[in-house]
Order: structure tokens, then C-alpha cells, then sequence
């Protein structure tokens, strides 16, 4: 039975599969460009003899890969593309246009087990983790919609990528891959809401990609109101993991703090927020929270934020305010859930 999805497959499976089927070495080359360009289909494949694509079939699921939607958002040009799987899951992938280029914002399962209070995402049910191949489709295939190249990407769309940690790295190490997508290490991020043993076996790695925590809150009573891990991994357990992730890997945490009206954006938050950092190698990306329908939060006042990020600074943490992107098409962060059509049940 077909079970391996076309873009999962590696050079070396590829090469494997030439050789069990008779099909001389070159060919693997030629068909692993063609899926690292985007190709879901055998049609595409123009230089692979029909014989050959027939085989592929056989084998391998092509085509479960389908566009359902595709939105502009009108405020700053990000696009928004739904995607349905081969088995009727449907994921959704955002591309943002920045100065040094476009970034993509990938998901790494249909739907999140992990029930953060604040996102739309918690609110569909859970389908499956995504394969390697699956995610790296969401790149390979925008790029070729969009008919630009893709410059960085983001692991922070539907899902939380440590809850599926090996086609995760597995993803990681297929977009890095020169002869493929040829995606520079430290031009991936991946984004956790903080599960603390992954993070510790995450740091063993040694990756040269970012890594992003997703804090919300500085202590734990109000960690707890808007992410349930927090009551798995207490903040002492969490910053204990990214003290020792920072000394091995030399490489500087984002947390990612989103700034609920009346909930976590008031000056004690943002001192209590001082003591648990200063001294890390840490940054902060404050982003005035999105309404997600169906939640009750309202986004902090911009004149909160940036008396939020000013404490921060002044008591020695780095701290930006991130621009939201495509929040008139639901793409925000916390927005996203399975295209319009389903999320507006
Ligand atoms: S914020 Fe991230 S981890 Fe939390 S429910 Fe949404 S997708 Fe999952």
C-alpha cells in the first residue's frame, strides 16, 4: 500500500528506489528537483519518461497536495494558501513579504492538542501530525504559486512542532538540504509554547536554526489562564531549559509575548518580565494580541505596548514590537485554523 507522500522522500530514497526498480542512478536527481521545485504531480515531470512516472505512482502518493483557498490580505499583501491533504486534513501556510525578502510561516499538524486559551487553531479538531514532506510542501509549492523564492520560514502556523518532534527535525533537515530547497539553517525558526523536554532534547541537536518560546506571561498563576502546558512545566522548569539551551548552543532565544488588553500588559507584568530574563541571551518580540472569534481577549492599546516594551528596555531586556501581517484574512498569529469556509462554523 502507498503510504510515503512524494516530498518525503530524500535523495537517498530516491536513489534506493532507482536501483530496486532498474531505473538508472540519474534519474533520482532529476526527480528530487522536481519536488524540491514544488512538484506534487508526476505531470510536471517533463524530462522523467511517462514508464518511469507510472512507477512513481505506483509507489509513492502524488497529488495530496490541493490549493483551497488562496487570500490577499488588503492591509499588507500577505497571502494566505489553505491546503487539503491527501486524506481530507486541511493546513494553512501564510507568506509575508519583508524587506530582505519573503518569509513563510509553516504548520506542523492539522489542528494543536495543546489548548492554548487565546487561538483559533485550539479551537478545530485535532486531525494528525504532518509529515516531513507535508511541510516541506508548504514551501516548495507557495514558492512556486507565488512564483518568487522563498527567503526564510517560520514552524509556527496550526500545531506545535515539538509535539511532532521527528518529522519536524526530519522537515528541517530535507528544507537545509542544498541539492533541495537549499533553505539556510538559520534562516528556519522554530516556535514552542514550551515543552520542556523536547526543548532539552532539541539543545542535544546542535542546529544552527532559531529557536522561538512562545511566554505569554511572567509567572506561572497567569501562564496557566492562557496556556495549559504551563501546567506540565512550570516558568522555573521552562527557563531552566532555554538557561541550558543558550550556554550549549550559543544561540539566543526569542520569546514571543502577545499582549492581551486588561491580562498580561500592565507595567507589573512587564517588571516581573525584567527579573525573569536580564542577564539571558534573550530577545523579546511583544505583538499586540489578535482578536480570534470566539475568545474574549482584546488586543492591548498600542500606547500599553510600547509602555510595555519601554519597561523592558529600561531594565536591560532587548525588546522589539512585532508588525501583525494579514489579520484581515484571519492570518495572523493565533488566527489560524482550516481556510474561511470552516473556520467561520
Ligand atoms: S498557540 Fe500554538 S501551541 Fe498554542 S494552541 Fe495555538 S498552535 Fe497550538
Amino acid at each position: 500500500m502507498k503510504d510515503k507522500f512524494c516530498l518525503d522522500l530524500d535523495i537517498n530514497d530516491l536513489t534506493n528506489w532507482c536501483n530496486e526498480r532498474g531505473i538508472p542512478k540519474y534519474r533520482a536527481s532529476q526527480i528530487y528537483g522536481w519536488l524540491s521545485s514544488g512538484a506534487v504531480t508526476t505531470d510536471e515531470m517533463t524530462n522523467v519518461p511517462k514508464n518511469i512516472r507510472a512507477m512513481l505512482e505506483e509507489d509513492f502518493i502524488f497529488g495530496g497536495f490541493e490549493l483551497r483557498e488562496h487570500l490577499v490580505s488588503k492591509l499588507d499583501g500577505t497571502e494566505k494558501f489553505v491546503y487539503a491533504l491527501y486524506d481530507g486534513n486541511i493546513i494553512e501556510t501564510v507568506a509575508m513579504r519583508y524587506k530582505p525578502g519573503i518569509s513563510v510561516c509553516v504548520s506542523s499538524q492539522a489542528g494543536c492538542r495543546m489548548g492554548c486559551t487565546f487561538c483559533a487553531s485550539a479551537k478545530i479538531d485535532f486531525g494528525r501530525s504532518l509529515t516531513a514532506g507535508e511541510i516541506l510542501a508548504q514551501i516548495a509549492v507557495t514558492q512556486k504559486l507565488i512564483g518568487e523564492r522563498i527567503r526564510s520560514v517560520v514552524i509556527m502556523g496550526i500545531g506545535e512542532p515539538f509535539d511532532n518532534y521527528d518529522n519536524v527535525l526530519k522537515f528541517i533537515k530535507l528544507a537545509n538540504d542544498p541539492d533541495g530547497l537549499g533553505l539556510g539553517a538559520r534562516h528556519i525558526t522554530l516556535s514552542t509554547c514550551g515543552l520542556v523536554p523536547k526543548i532539552e532534547e532539541f539543545t542535544r541537536e546542535a542546529l544552527q536554526v532559531n529557536l522561538s518560546i512562545s511566554l505569554h506571561a511572567p509567572n506561572d498563576e497567569l501562564r496557566k489562564q492562557l496556556m495549559p502546558i504551563a501546567k506540565a512545566y512550570s516558568i522555573d522548569k521552562l527557563m531552566k531549559a532555554c538557561k541550558d539551551y543558550t550556554e550549549a548552543t550559543k544561540r539566543r532565544i526569542t520569546f514571543e509575548y502577545s499582549l492581551f488588553a486588561g491580562v498580561n500588559d500592565t507595567p507589573e507584568c512587564a517588571r516581573e518580565l525584567v527579573k525573569l530574563l536580564k542577564g539571558g541571551l534573550y530577545h523579546v518580540n511583544l505583538i499586540s494580541a489578535n482578536k480570534v472569534p470566539g475568545t474574549f481577549y482584546q488586543s492591548a492599546s498600542p500606547e500599553k505596548v510600547k509602555q510595555f516594551r519601554d519597561i523592558l528596555t529600561s531594565g536591560g531586556i532587548n525588546a522589539t514590537i512585532r508588525r501583525e501581517m494579514g489579520s484581515d484574512i484571519m492570518a495572523a498569529c493565533g488566527q489560524l485554523r482550516r481556510g474561511t469556509i470552516e473556520g467561520s462554523k
